[in-house]
């Protein structure tokens, strides 16, 4: 079920900011034909539908919870300043899942946090504490605008105390303000370069996340925030793919080849290369009683991606059942890492 088709969903309003056009971003693709990404084990054709097996739970994401100030074009969990379709996740609640690794031995590196936007959460500074303190990396996903700068202060003791381990994710969607405020809104450009730079100047373990318009290339693109990086004075690495990373587009409604077993060796990829392979996000979905694991950062609403409750439980093979399995990860290559 793509995001939008949710019953939880229909509680989204727009904000202030809401873009008025189309995304700028937009998959251009025919409509996917019905038939597609229904049986969990086989595809459309009757071929072997692939799946990917957990090796490690390298990164825990934990998702905040769906309260974003922005309401971007295409924002792929809804989010916005009224959709709490996902809750606010608690400082106890986190805390049980980072006991469940310590306990059963997972080797977790990272715990990466996203949204909505992180820092609206009043649990969020709690858990990025509690996260550090147990000695994970810790990575934020924000969009470096006011949520973020309430918490100057203290985001500045943080990175005292852990340095590098602290890393921040900032979503600039493209190189260039008119690109970006067409997917983000107005006044959203200004806000998010100031947030940038001020972690930079405070010497923050900083990373933009970013998109490609159709047609542009990863060379250009890559141009074109290595030329806004220098003129703003940011340190990021435009070249560096960990530092500047560049998403491919996603959209649930648009065709996309099924992947099956086969095509493993056809693109030449491998089940391990897959973000779901190394990785698990929980989410609190509004009117459950607790949090849920489900196989990744992109599909928190798709009940044949809800693993169970616990860590343990969430600990078997994920199907490619999605058109953003193929699409985002497997076509386009993608990692959600730091
Ligand atoms: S800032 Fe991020 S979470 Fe908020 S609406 Fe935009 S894409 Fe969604
Ligand atoms: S979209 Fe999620 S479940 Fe599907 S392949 Fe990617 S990481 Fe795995």
């Amino acid at each position: 079920m793509a995001a939008q088709d949710h019953p939880l969903m229909a509680s989204r309003s727009k904000s202030r900011n809401t873009p008025q056009g189309p995304s700028p971003f937009a998959v251009e693709a025919e409509a996917l034909p019905e038939g597609k990404f229904t049986g969990p084990d086989v595809t459309a054709d009757g071929s072997q539908r692939a799946e990917v097996p957990l090796l490690e739970l390298e990164t825990l994401w934990l998702c905040t919870g769906t309260l974003c100030n922005l309401a971007c074009a295409t924002c792929y969990i809804e989010s916005s300043p009224t959709n709490d379709a996902l809750v606010y996740l608690t400082a106890e609640h986190a805390a049980r899942y980072f006991d469940e690794i310590e306990r059963d031995g997972w080797h977790t590196r990272e715990i990466g946090f996203t949204g909505g936007e992180p820092f609206m959460n009043p649990h969020f500074m709690a858990m990025v504490e509690d996260a550090l303190s147990r000695g994970f990396d810790v990575l934020v996903l924000s969009n470096a605008m006011k949520p973020m700068r309430r918490h100057e202060e203290k985001l500045l003791a943080l990175q005292k105390a852990h340095g590098a381990k602290l890393t921040i994710r900032v979503s600039l969607d493209h190189h260039t303000k008119a690109v970006h405020e067409g997917e983000r809104g107005a006044n959203s450009w200004d806000a998010a370069i100031d947030g940038l730079k001020w972690l930079s100047d405070n010497g923050f373990a900083i990373a933009v996340a970013g998109r490609l318009l159709p047609g542009e290339g990863m060379i250009e693109a890559r141009e074109g925030y290595g030329k806004l990086f220098e003129r703003e004075n940011i340190r990021v690495d435009a070249q560096d793919p960990a530092r500047c990373v560049l998403f491919p587009e996603m959209d649930a409604d648009k065709d996309v080849a099924e992947i099956t077993t086969a095509c493993w060796d056809i693109l030449g990829k491998s089940p391990e290369d897959i973000m779901c392979a190394t990785s698990r996000m929980v989410v609190h979905r509004k009117g459950e009683p607790t949090p849920r694991v489900v196989a990744c950062t992109l599909i928190p609403y798709d009940r044949g991606f809800d693993l169970g409750e616990t860590l343990a439980e969430a600990n078997r093979a994920v199907k490619l059942n999605h058109p953003h399995c193929a699409r985002f990860c497997v076509l386009g290559g993608a990692s959600c890492s730091a």
